[in-house]
């Protein structure tokens, strides 16, 4: 077993990241009962904790890598142990010393497409706006409405670019002066920073920074929550600040707005997966909510763990990109919920959720009990 102790330095970054405040931790293990990880197996971030205060984590296992950032354990802990950031910095002495399990390798792969491509899923980056090429999607100039920053998923991932091609579609129905950056747009970084690659992030962030700002870029929408939260959260340590909106929160504006008529009936039971970025690290609850029960004949019903306590899908903090034996996923059970409540679709704002999902529904062979979507999907069906 390797620790860390060896490396006082070592000791010392954890300490720098989670400054004083991990040894705050009384141990309570509240953070583990509301962790999903121990719905589907043993996992104990009170015990990584623990360790971490005396330097003695094992940096060689797959424990550190397990944390989904889902954001459930720091709005519980009575003493404000910043879990998260604690788990980051573990990742970051790992990454340093280029020790990954088996399991985290798919990361490092996800890693060097990033330093070579711009995005983590080994495509090339002059492909980048290929999804866009017969919608007549303009690239952006300096004065348009709103730039629509696509993410790495959605122009990519065959099964998510036909929700980039859904925003699109309504924005062009909305009649919206929005352009596209291209094969110029760079991952956001938010999901690499957290496996502790934060060169890489820096990278990414001064690139997309850099464009935005010689672009002329003041209102950006996204479809990833991931983006959401970094754009709004933090990028802002580089001394910039850019008007951030969520697809969710920008077609209920356009409705609000009189922009965007629904024209045609819905008449599906639909349930909402709230994605971690969304709701519990930012607080975005209602925006989609809103704008699905504006949808004549649709009706929505609420999952068991809505809203803050939202099922994370297991995507965040890196695990998009890692190996989780079936039995473990998270999204499988989110996928029975939605059943138990009767749902015939499951709706959602974020390409990780709607990864998981999609790979959940063909474990489970749940191809004809329910459809994954996303909310753009069911707004672009209806206008
Ligand atoms: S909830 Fe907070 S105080 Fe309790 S064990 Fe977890 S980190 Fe420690
Ligand atoms: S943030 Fe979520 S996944 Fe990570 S340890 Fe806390 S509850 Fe578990």
């Amino acid at each position: 077993m390797e620790t860390v102790a060896p490396f006082i330095e070592v000791i010392d970054e954890i300490k720098e990241a989670g400054g004083e405040v991990f040894k705050l931790c009384f141990q309570c293990g509240l953070c583990d009962t509301v962790c999903p990880w121990n719905r589907v197996r043993q996992f104990s971030i009170r015990k990584i904790i623990r360790q971490a205060t005396f330097g003695l984590t094992e940096i060689d296992g797959e424990d550190i890598w397990r944390c989904t950032t889902c954001g459930n354990c720091p709005r519980h802990c009575p003493r404000g142990v910043k879990q998260i950031e604690m788990g980051m910095s573990l990742r970051r002495i790992a990454s340093a010393y280029e020790v990954f399990p088996a399991s985290v390798r798919p990361a490092r792969t996800a890693r060097a497409s990033l330093i070579s491509e711009g995005n983590p899923l080994q495509f090339e980056r002059k492909k980048r706006g290929d999804w866009a090429k017969d919608l007549s999607v303009k690239t952006f100039a300096e004065g348009m409405e709103v730039l629509y920053f696509v993410g790495c998923y959605l122009s990519y991932d065959p099964r998510m670019k036909k929700d980039a091609t859904a925003t699109a579609n309504i924005l062009k129905k909305a009649g919206i002066n929005f352009g596209i950056l291209g094969d110029k747009e760079n991952c956001c970084g938010e999901s690499i920073r957290k496996t502790g690659s934060e060169e890489v992030f820096k990278s990414l962030a001064r690139e997309n920074i850099k464009t935005f700002i010689e672009n002329g870029v003041k209102k950006i929408l996204v479809s990833s929550p991931h983006c959401y939260h970094t754009f709004k959260n933090e990028y802002p340590e580089f001394m910039v600040n850019f008007e951030v909106v969520h697809a969710s929160q920008y077609v209920l504006e356009l409705m609000n707005a009189g922009r965007l008529e629904l024209n045609k009936e819905y008449g599906k039971k639909i349930t909402y997966h709230d994605p971690c970025y969304l709701g519990r690290h930012n607080d975005i609850y209602d925006a989609p909510r809103e704008a699905l029960q504006k949808i004549p004949g649709l009706e929505l019903m609420e999952m068991a763990d809505s809203r803050k306590n939202s099922l994370c899908c297991g995507g965040g903090g890196g695990r998009i990109w890692m190996d989780t034996p079936k039995s473990e996923r998270f999204s499988d059970l989110r996928l029975k919920q939605a059943k138990e409540v009767g749902a015939e679709v499951l709706v959602t704002a974020c390409p990780y959720c709607i990864t998981n999902f999609v790979e959940s529904r063909l474990n489970l062979e749940f191809d004809d009990v329910l459809e994954i979507k996303d909310i753009t999907e069911i707004i672009q069906e209806v206008i």
